[in-house]
């Protein structure tokens, strides 16, 4: 936790790495009832969801399989551009399959329902969204997201996974990033 603290970057702590981890607890409890012998394919979202996706997948007591997409809606900048383009399509044909997102955050909803309707499209038997936080007050565009870690206030936050340009991933907490780093 030094790494932030000591240089006074995160203004405060949203969610602590304990509560992260029991929170992916329960959530793959839920998961698991929900997909008894349905061969998941759980879809993580790069690069935010790396972290949510590995400690998700290995508190799972099922069978599984995993992919990776790269989405892009925003710049190095901090607000949602709406405008979103694949960077990494899946490696594999998802018709028929039911599958699970794995995303890191809801703010505005527009890159999570782009990218519903795009694997929907695709001819699967069922999509789902994971994510481990939303932010309720930001919502532009209704999604029905399943699975939610945490709501939180429409505020920028790094950590467990969340970059500002690049940093701050690795940090094992979620925390609101000081204004004065990007303003
Ligand atoms: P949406 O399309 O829902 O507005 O934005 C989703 C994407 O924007 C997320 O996958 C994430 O990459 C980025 N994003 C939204 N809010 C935040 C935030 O508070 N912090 C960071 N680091 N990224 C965010």
């Amino acid at each position: 936790m030094d790494l932030a603290t000591s240089s006074a970057d995160i203004e405060s702590i949203v969610v602590t790495s304990e509560e992260i981890q029991n929170r992916i607890n329960e959530l793959a409890r839920l998961v698991e009832k929900d997909y008894v012998d349905k061969n998941l394919l759980v879809i993580g979202i790069l690069k935010g969801a790396v972290m949510t996706m590995a400690d998700f997948v290995r508190a799972l007591n099922i069978h599984i399989e995993m992919d990776w997409m790269a989405v892009t809606s925003y710049g190095s900048g901090t607000k949602s551009s709406g405008v979103v383009r694949i960077l990494k399509d899946l490696d594999r044909d998802i018709t028929n399959r039911h599958v699970l997102i794995v995303e890191d955050i809801v703010d505005t909803g527009l890159t999570l329902s782009w990218l519903k309707s795009n694997l929907e499209s695709r001819g699967t038997a069922s999509v789902e969204i994971l994510t481990m936080l939303r932010k309720p007050e930001a919502a532009k565009v209704e999604v029905n997201v399943k699975y939610v870690g945490f709501d939180i206030p429409t505020e920028f936050v790094v950590g467990y996974g969340l970059d500002f340009d690049e940093k701050y991933r690795n940090l094992d907490f979620i925390g609101v990033l000081a204004k004065r780093v990007y303003s």
